[in-house]
C-alpha cells in the first residue's frame, strides 16, 4: 500500500484503538482510493488531507435523564458526531439502540459524508443517537426520552447547521416528539431542522419509502449494466423496519419474489412470497415481532436466531440478498453460504452490513455488490428534498419526489460505475463509490483551505 496511506491508517488505528466499527469503515475507504492518492500525493500530504478527513469536526456527548412510567429516573448517553460540513450543513440520522457507542456513531458519521457527497446535493455528514432502547417502552416514555434528548441537542443543531433524521429505533413518532420539543425551546417554526417529519407538519411525501425504493433503483441499474433484471428473481431481505419494508415493496413491484424478512429474534421464510401488508400491520401499526406473521400464515417457517451465530436468513437459497437490518450482519461464513446457493447480487440497504472479509469474498467471486454508501443514499437524498420543500414553504407530490429520487439513484450508479471503469476496477461498485465520493470531498477540502 502507498506509504502515506499506510501511515494515516496506522495513526488512525493508534488514535482510535477500541473503535472497531470506525476502523473498519476507514480501512474500507482508504483501502480503495490508492490510485487517487498516488496521483496527488504531495498536495494531500502537505495539506494533511487524509488526516483531516478521518478526524470528525466535532463530537458531542451528553447526559439524557428521563423518568419511566414507574417513577424511576433513568440515564442514557446521547451523541452527535458532526463529521464534516464541507459540502453543506451536517446531515445524518439518529439511532436509538442499546448497542450505540462512539465507535458506531463515528463509523456511521464517516460513511455519511461519502454517501451525502454521492447524492450530488449540498449536505455534509453527521450521525447521532443514544444507547436508549425503545423496545417495550410506552409512548409516554418515548416522548419523555425524546424531550430530554432534544433539550440538550437543540443547542447544537439548526436548519443551516445540522439536520438530524431517523435511523434504527427513530421513526415518525420519535421525530414528531423531537420536533415538538425543538420548536417549543426555540419559539420558532424552523421546519427544516429535522427530516422524516410527518406529512401533516412539513414532511415530504415518499420520504418513508425513499431508502428502500432507492436501493431497488440502484439494484435495477446495476443489474441492467450487467444484462440482468429483477423480474422473476427470488430475494431474501433481512430486517423488517423502514428500509426493509420499502425495499421489499419496490422489489415486488419490479417483478421479484421476496421470501424472507426478519428482526433481531429471527426470520420468517415464506416460499410463496412475503405478505407485505401483514408485515406492515405487525411492524408499523402494532409494533410487534416478525414471529407473529406465522399466526396468519402458519405454513411460513420461523427460523430463530441463536446467540453468537449468523442469522439463518443467509442460508436460504435466493438470487438476490438485501441486508436491511444492521452493520456486519453478513459474515464471511454467511457470504460463502450465499455464493454456494447461487446468489448473483447483494444490495446493502443497511449501513456496512457486510464484514470486510465478506465483501472481499463476494467481490472475488464476481458477485455484484451495491455498497451501502451508494445504494441506501436515497433516504438522505429525499431528506434533502424535504429540506428544500421546507425552505420554499411548498410541497411536491409523491410522484414528483419519487421521480427526483429515481434520477438521483441513476446518477449515483453512473458515478460509481464511471469511477470503477476509470480506475480499472470494472464491476467493483464498492471501489467506484469510494473513489467518486472521495474525489469530490478532497476537492472541496482543498478549495476551502486549512480548516
Ligand atoms: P428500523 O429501526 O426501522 O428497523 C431496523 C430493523 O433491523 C428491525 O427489523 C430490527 O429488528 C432489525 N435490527 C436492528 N438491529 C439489529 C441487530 N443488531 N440484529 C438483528 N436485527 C436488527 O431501522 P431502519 O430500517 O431505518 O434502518 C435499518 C438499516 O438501514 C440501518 O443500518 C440504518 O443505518 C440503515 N439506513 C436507514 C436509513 C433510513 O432512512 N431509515 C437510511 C440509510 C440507511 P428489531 O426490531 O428486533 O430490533
Amino acid at each position: 500500500m502507498n506509504e502515506y496511506l499506510q501511515k494515516v491508517l496506522t495513526q488512525t488505528e493508534q488514535n482510535n484503538a477500541n473503535e472497531l466499527e470506525y476502523l473498519q469503515a476507514v480501512n474500507e475507504v482508504l483501502g480503495s482510493i490508492e490510485p487517487v492518492v498516488e496521483a496527488n500525493e504531495d498536495l494531500y500530504k502537505k495539506t494533511a488531507l487524509l488526516e483531516r478527513m478521518v478526524e470528525p469536526e466535532r463530537i458531542i456527548t451528553f447526559r439524557v435523564p428521563w423518568v419511566d412510567d414507574s417513577g424511576q429516573t433513568q440515564v442514557n448517553r446521547g451523541y452527535r458526531v458532526q463529521f464534516s460540513s464541507l459540502i453543506g450543513p451536517y446531515k445524518g440520522g439518529l439511532r436509538f439502540h442499546p448497542s450505540v457507542n462512539q465507535s458506531i456513531m463515528k463509523f456511521l458519521g464517516f460513511e455519511q459524508i461519502f454517501k451525502n457527497a454521492l447524492t450530488g446535493l449540498p449536505i455534509g455528514g453527521a450521525k447521532g443517537g443514544s444507547n436508549f432502547d425503545p423496545k417495550g417502552k410506552s409512548d409516554n416514555e418515548i416522548m419523555r426520552f425524546c424531550q430530554s434528548f432534544m433539550t440538550e441537542l437543540y443547542r447544537h443543531i439548526g436548519q443551516d447547521v445540522d439536520v438530524p433524521a431517523g435511523d434504527i429505533g427513530v421513526g415518525g413518532r420519535e421525530i414528531g416528539y423531537l420536533f415538538g420539543q425543538y420548536k417549543r425551546i426555540r419559539n420558532a417554526y424552523e421546519g427544516g431542522v429535522l427530516t422524516g417529519k410527518d406529512i401533516c407538519y412539513g414532511g415530504s411525501l415518499a420520504r418513508k419509502e425513499a431508502t428502500g425504493y432507492g436501493l431497488i433503483f440502484f439494484m435495477r441499474e446495476m443489474l441492467a449494466a450487467n444484462n440482468l433484471s429483477l423480474e422473476g428473481k427470488t430475494v431474501i431481505v433481512s430486517g423488517s423496519g423502514n428500509v426493509a419494508i420499502y425495499a421489499a415493496e419496490k422489489a415486488i413491484l419490479n417483478g421479484a419474489k421476496v421470501v424472507t424478512m426478519s428482526d433481531s429474534n429471527g426470520c420468517i421464510y415464506d416460499p410463496n412470497g412475503i405478505d407485505l401488508n401483514l408485515v406492515k400491520q405487525i411492524k408499523e401499526v402494532e409494533r410487534g415481532r416478525i414471529k407473529e406473521y406465522q399466526k396468519v400464515h402458519p405454513n411460513a417457517q420461523y427460523l430463530k436466531n441463536n446467540a453468537g451465530e449468523d442469522s439463518p436468513i443467509w442460508t436460504i437459497k435466493a438470487d438476490i440478498a438485501l441486508p436491511c437490518a444492521t452493520q456486519n450482519e453478513i459474515s464471511l461464513n454467511s457470504a460463502k453460504k450465499l455464493v454456494e446457493n447461487g446468489i448473483i447480487a447483494v444490495g446493502e440497504g443497511a449501513n456496512m452490513p457486510c464484514t470486510s472479509d465478506a465483501t472481499n469474498y463476494l467481490l472475488e467471486k464476481n458477485i455484484l455488490v451495491a455498497p451501502s454508501k451508494a445504494a441506501n443514499a436515497g433516504g438522505v437524498a429525499t431528506s434533502a428534498i424535504e429540506m428544500s420543500q421546507n425552505s420554499m414553504r411548498y410541497y411536491y407530490t409523491f410522484d414528483e419526489v419519487e421521480a427526483k429520487l429515481e434520477k438521483i439513484m441513476i446518477n449515483i450508479f453512473k458515478a460509481c460505475n464511471n469511477a470503477a471503469n476509470e480506475y480499472n476496477k470494472k464491476g467493483n461498485y464498492v471501489a467506484g463509490a469510494n473513489i467518486a465520493s472521495f474525489k469530490k470531498l478532497a476537492d472541496a477540502m482543498l478549495a476551502q483551505g486549512i480548516v
